[in-house]
């Protein structure tokens, strides 16, 4: 029998550090045909090189963004980094309702304020192995000005201690990226069977 028979869809929230390879592991469930809504957030951050706008973000303008804010067209919305991102909340619901399984990409802080929202949802926190590696994919990734790069690492370190409250910590070593979402997709068959983490779209 198909899940979706018996049971309400689930809420993922992936969260971690800047750099820490969150696309990196939602590019390869795309790849591999995982049946979620992968939310796109929409940011007035500039594009960078590579990114398409509608797949990797929805890139707007600090006048589009506030309009959206102000209509509560945010799941949640926060400034991370001088940039501002938010959750569409249409997307989410929408899917949630029509009983398809839905992935958020979120920073810590911003998963915080979901688990108020949706206290349901599976959380789960991608972690590098550690601070160096981070600060290599970091440097590699050659976006942030090294001010930046110095305050993602800092920050880094404080999130990495609040991964305690999450559901499940997921190790994003090098190379190792079909391991992560091996992790991932394990996390979620053990919610579908404890049928604990569903998420009411009615709440969102
Ligand atoms: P980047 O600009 O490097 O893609 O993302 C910077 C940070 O913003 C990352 O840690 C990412 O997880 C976070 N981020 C992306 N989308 C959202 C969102 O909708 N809400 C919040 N709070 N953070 C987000």
């Amino acid at each position: 029998m198909n899940h979706k028979d018996v049971q309400p869809p689930i809420l993922l929230i992936l969260s971690g550090p800047s750099g820490v390879g969150k696309d990196a592991v939602l590019s390869r469930m795309r790849d591999l045909g995982e049946p979620y809504h992968f939310t796109v957030t929409a940011t007035t951050r500039t594009q960078r090189n590579g990114e398409t706008d509608g797949k990797d973000y929805i890139f707007v303008s600090q006048a589009e963004f506030k309009a959206q804010m102000e209509q509560d067209g945010f799941l949640e919305w926060a400034e991370v980094y001088g940039n501002y991102y938010g959750v569409p909340r249409d997307q989410v619901k929408t899917a949630l309702q029509r009983g398809k399984d839905v992935i958020v990409k979120i920073d810590v802080q911003g998963a915080k304020t979901i688990k108020k929202l949706a206290p349901n949802a599976l959380y789960i926190f991608l972690a590098p192995p550690n601070m160096e590696q981070l600060e290599k994919r970091l440097t590699a990734r050659m976006t942030e000005s090294s001010g930046s790069l110095k305050i993602r690492l800092e920050t880094a370190t404080k999130e990495m201690k609040s991964a305690t409250w999450f559901d499940h910590v997921v190790i994003n070593h090098e190379n190792q990226l079909d391991l992560a979402v091996a992790e991932i997709q394990y996390a979620v068959k053990i919610a579908r069977l404890n049928q604990i983490k569903t998420s009411n779209p009615d709440l969102i």
